[in-house]
C-alpha cells in the first residue's frame, strides 16, 4: 500500500496560495477555522483530523489518471469554475424511477438526499423536481447481454435534463435505481456529466451490495428482448434495499458530483470525498466530507460559515427519529421510515471533533 504525502509547506501553499490577494482573502478567516484548515498540515499523524491517501492497487484512480493535483489558487483561476449568483443559486434533483418498494419510500429516500445536499452545500437551496418514471424521459434502454439487468441511456437522460432545467438552477442532477450506459460498445457507467451545462446524470445500482452477485434479483430473463417503446419492463422492476450504506454510499456520490459542478477537481491532496474513483472498493474509502483545500473553494464559492455548515450536517446525521415521525403523521397516514444513519456514525464523531476546534476560543 502506498501513502501520498505532501510536506507542511506544500500544502500551505495549496491551500493559502502565493499570491497576495489569495493570501489576504485567507486572512480573513478566524483564529478557529484557520486552526481546522490548517490540521490538514498535520495529516496521518496519530489524533490528526485528516488523513492520508492511501494507494492500494494499480487501478486506483490516482495512478490511472496522473495529473498536477489543483491547489485552491489553481480552481481560483479556472476559467469554468462556476459561481452560484443571486439568479441562479438552487440544486435541482431529478428522480427517474423507483428508490424503494412503494412511491412513499421513494419519496423518503430523495428526501433524505435533498436534507444532506442542503446541509453540505449549506446557503445553497437544493429543491427536488417531481419524480418522473423512466417511461416519461423516452430514453432508449436495453438489457445487458453479460449481466442480464436494464440499462439506460444516459446521452437521452441529460437531453430531458436539459428540458426539465428551470431557469433558477445553478445545477440539475439526475438520480436513478437503474444502470446507467453511455454508447453501445460501453459495459455500463456511473453517471455522466456536463459540466459547462451544469447537469449530471448518476445511478446507485451498483452501490447495492448484491449487484455483482449471481442471484442479483435485478438480473432479467435472458431471452427476454424487450421492445424499445415498451417501458413495461420497469414497472415493478427491482430497486435495491434501503440500507445505510446505500444511503452513504448515495450521499457521497451526490455531494462529490455536485462538487464537480462547481469546477472542483478530483482531489490529490488528502483523504476526502472528492477523490476520484474507479471502483466501489476505493469509493468506500473515501471520507463523507472534504478535506481543507476542497473544504476552501467550497467555501470560497459559496461564502457560508464553516461552522454553521457543520452543525447542519451533524443535524441531519442526528435529527430527532421522533419528530420525523411526527411530521410524517401530521401531514398524511403514509407509512414511515426511519433514516438509517448508523454508516454515519464514524463521520458523526468526526464533525463533532471539527466543532470543537471552531469553537474554542483560545
Ligand atoms: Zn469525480
Ligand atoms: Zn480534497
Amino acid at each position: 500500500m502506498k501513502v501520498i504525502q505532501y510536506t507542511p509547506e506544500k500544502l500551505q501553499t495549496a491551500l493559502v496560495s502565493n499570491s497576495q490577494y489569495l493570501t489576504k482573502v485567507y486572512s480573513k478567516y478566524t483564529k478557529e477555522e484557520k486552526r481546522l484548515l490548517e490540521e490538514g498540515f498535520h495529516a496521518g499523524q496519530p489524533g490528526s483530523l485528516f488523513q492520508l491517501i492511501t494507494v492500494h492497487s494499480d487501478s486506483d484512480w490516482i495512478l490511472a489518471h496522473p495529473e498536477e493535483p489543483e491547489d485552491f489558487e489553481a480552481f481560483y483561476r479556472k476559467p469554468y469554475r462556476k459561481t452560484p449568483n443571486e439568479s441562479q443559486s438552487t440544486i435541482y434533483i431529478q428522480t427517474i424511477g423507483s428508490f424503494g418498494e412503494v412511491a412513499a419510500q421513494t419519496d423518503q429516500y430523495v428526501e433524505w438526499l435533498r436534507d444532506y445536499c442542503q446541509a453540505f452545500f449549506y446557503g445553497l437551496s437544493v429543491k427536488l423536481l417531481p419524480a418522473v418514471a423512466v417511461s416519461e424521459t423516452k430514453c432508449s434502454f436495453r438489457v445487458n447481454s453479460n449481466s442480464y439487468n436494464l440499462q439506460i441511456l444516459t446521452g437521452d437522460l441529460l437531453q430531458f435534463l436539459k428540458k426539465r432545467k428551470p431557469k433558477d438552477a445553478f445545477c440539475i442532477v439526475g438520480i436513478t435505481m437503474i444502470d446507467l450506459y453511455p454508447k453501445d460498445s460501453w459495459n455500463f457507467v456511473f453517471g455522466q456529466a456536463s459540466l459547462t451545462q451544469g447537469m449530471g446524470v448518476f445511478s446507485f445500482a451498483r452501490y447495492d451490495d448484491n449487484f455483482y452477485k449471481r442471484s442479483y434479483a435485478g438480473r432479467l430473463k435472458k431471452h427476454l428482448q424487450p421492445r424499445q417503446e415498451d417501458y413495461s419492463v420497469f414497472d415493478g422492476y427491482y430497486t435495491p434495499p434501503i440500507t445505510s450504506t446505500l444511503l452513504l454510499r448515495s450521499c457521497k456520490t451526490m455531494t462529490h458530483e455536485i462538487g464537480h459542478m462547481f469546477g472542483i477537481s478530483h482531489c490529490q491532496w488528502l483523504s476526502c470525498v472528492m477523490q476520484g474513483s474507479n471502483h466501489l472498493d476505493e469509493s468506500d474509502r473515501r471520507p463523507l466530507d472534504f478535506c481543507p483545500i476542497c473544504l476552501r473553494k467550497l467555501q470560497f464559492a459559496i461564502g457560508f460559515n464553516i461552522a454553521e455548515r457543520y452543525k447542519a450536517l451533524l443535524h441531519w446525521m442526528e435529527e430527532d427519529q421522533t419528530q420525523t415521525s411526527v411530521k410524517a403523521s401530521a401531514s398524511h397516514t403514509a407509512p414511515h421510515f426511519t433514516k438509517p444513519t448508523e454508516a454515519f456514525n464514524a463521520s458523526k464523531l468526526w464533525v463533532c471533533r471539527c466543532l470543537e476546534i471552531l469553537e474554542k476560543d483560545q
